[in-house]
Order: C-alpha cells, then sequence, then structure tokens
C-alpha cells in the first residue's frame, strides 16, 4: 500500500544511544534507546537495526528489519515489540552470517531458551529471515552493502532509488582502509548516518573497539559529499550537556553535520 508522502522518504530516529539504553532525565534531550531509524518510502518501511528504539516504530504492511550486526545494542527492541504480532504484516529480518551462523540461526540463540522463552516466529506468523549476501532489492529499492570494520564484522548498507539514498553505517571503525572505502560506498548520498561514539579525548584509550570519533565522522561525511550527515551510537555516559557541548564545537567547522535525537524526523 502506498503512503500519503508521493515520493517523499520520511526518516525516523527511534533510538540513536549505542551499547546500552540509559533512562536519567540527563538523557531526555539526545534520547535514551538504542539504535533504531525507520525509513519509510513510498511502497515499503525499513528499519535500520533492532536495539530498543524500536518499540516505538510502527510497521508497515511489508516491512524490512536490516541487521548491520548481532550486537545486543542492535537487536534488544524485537524482544518487545508489539508489532511482531500483527498478522496483517509481513516482516523480514536480514542479516550477513556471522561466526559461520546465518541470520535465522543467530536470533535463535538470542530469542530462544534459555535467554528468552519463544522464538521470534512463533509471536509473528507471517516473520522471515534473510541471510543478507551482497547487495539486494526492496521492492523497486536497492540495497547495497558494505563489510565495515568492527569486531566480529559489520554491514553497513545503502539505500537507495536511482533519486534519493541514504547511507547507514554504525559501529565501525575508521582506518584510512576503512574510511576510503566508505567514502567511496556513500558518495553522493542525501543523509550519511554514521557513527560517532567517541571524543577525540577518550579514543586514545578505544582504538579497537570498533567506533568511530566525531571528527571521525564528520570528515567521512564532507569527503563523500553527503548532503547530510547524522551521527549516532554515542556512549551510555555522555549526558544530554557533553553531547551539546560536542556538536557546536562541531557545527563550527562541519555545518552539514549534526547529532541525532530520538525523536527527530527528516524527510527527503
Ligand atoms: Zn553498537
Ligand atoms: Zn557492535
Amino acid at each position: 500500500m502506498k503512503n500519503d508522502m508521493g515520493n517523499d522518504w520520511k526518516i525516523e530516529f527511534l533510538g540513536i544511544r549505542g551499547s546500552m539504553a540509559v533512562t536519567p532525565k540527563e538523557y531526555q534531550e539526545f534520547g535514551c534507546d538504542t539504535l533504531c531509524v525507520r525509513v519509510e518510502t513510498e511502497d515499503e518501511v525499513i528499519f535500520l537495526d533492532a536495539g530498543s528504539g524500536l518499540m516505538y516504530g510502527t510497521a508497515g504492511e511489508r516491512t524490512h528489519i536490516l541487521i548491520g550486526h548481532p550486537h545486543l545494542d542492535h537487536l534488544l527492541g524485537l524482544s518487545k515489540w508489539t508489532q511482531l504480532a500483527d498478522p496483517s504484516k509481513k516482516i523480514t529480518i536480514y542479516m550477513a552470517d556471522h561466526e559461520g551462523k546465518n541470520c535465522k540461526e543467530i536470533l535463535h540463540m538470542l530469542y530462544g531458551p534459555p535467554f528468552w522463552p519463544i522464538h521470534l516466529e512463533n509471536i509473528s506468523p507471517n516473520l522471515e529471515y534473510v541471510s543478507i549476501q551482497g547487495n539486494f532489492k526492496i521492492g523497486d529499492l536497492t540495497v547495497k552493502t558494505l563489510a565495515g570494520n568492527h569486531p566480529g564484522g559489520v554491514t553497513h548498507f545503502r539505500i537507495e532509488n536511482g533519486q534519493k539514498s541514504v547511507v547507514y553505517a554504525v559501529d565501525c571503525e575508521l582506518t584510512p582502509e576503512a574510511a576510503e572505502a566508505l567514502a567511496e560506498f556513500a558518495k553522493d548520498c542525501d543523509l550519511l548516518i554514521c557513527d560517532g561514539q567517541l571524543s577525540d579525548e577518550d579514543v586514545a584509550m578505544k582504538r579497537g573497539w570498533g567506533h568511530s570519533t566525531i571528527s571521525e565522522a564528520a570528515e567521512l561525511g564532507k569527503r563523500c559529499g553527503a548532503k547530510h550527515t547524522i551521527l549516532v551510537h554515542f556512549d551510555p555516559a555522555s549526558t544530554d550537556e557533553d553531547l551539546r557541548v560536542l556538536e557546536s564545537r562541531l557545527r563550527v567547522k562541519y555545518p552539514d553535520c549534526s547529532f541525532g535525537r530520538q525523536g527527530e524526523t527528516r524527510i527527503l
């Protein structure tokens, strides 16, 4: 069923936090929930990752959930997402193989005994699992994939239709090689959503953890020619005050770059 937005795409930031959800009042402006971005096009609803922000996402008749990698902060929203149980919704979860296991096997490990009482397909009768291998199509959209630099591996996604493009690249440590590959992958995109977990001050202790600094991510956005870059996957220790200071410093040099806020919506 087509939506009423014409050719516009609606991008909703349902969760922007990395690693762990947080709740105190010091986190309310940027948000508490882990990563989930909802992309609604004319014909499709696509969720990028299924962190706890998924709880606030409305499924479409056909819904596609693209998981970059199976770390818990990107999966935990599936545990209590009520839309899974709606028999009128056809939901497909996509993820590349990890540690020799495919998408269904990985999700069965987490969502099944002893970690969870029930498998997801027992809640959602129309659920399908797809193991990603390279690029693929969702309706008229092309989804391109790129292997990123993160412990255990991660898949970055570029959703495009010839007129618009969104690139989602989180949990990526931007070594010179990784930055070059990602800059090419994200070339001239309309919106780049990128990992900006680390400040320049704390990066020395956290090299090898699989995340980018704020300035590395902003520089990537500039280098690839993204019309706008939104940084996400903030450290659970970063309060609203911390993030406001970092963002205002960043925007002096990178005016086309901002920090994601839970509840933010962009129209492309
Ligand atoms: Zn993560
Ligand atoms: Zn991760």
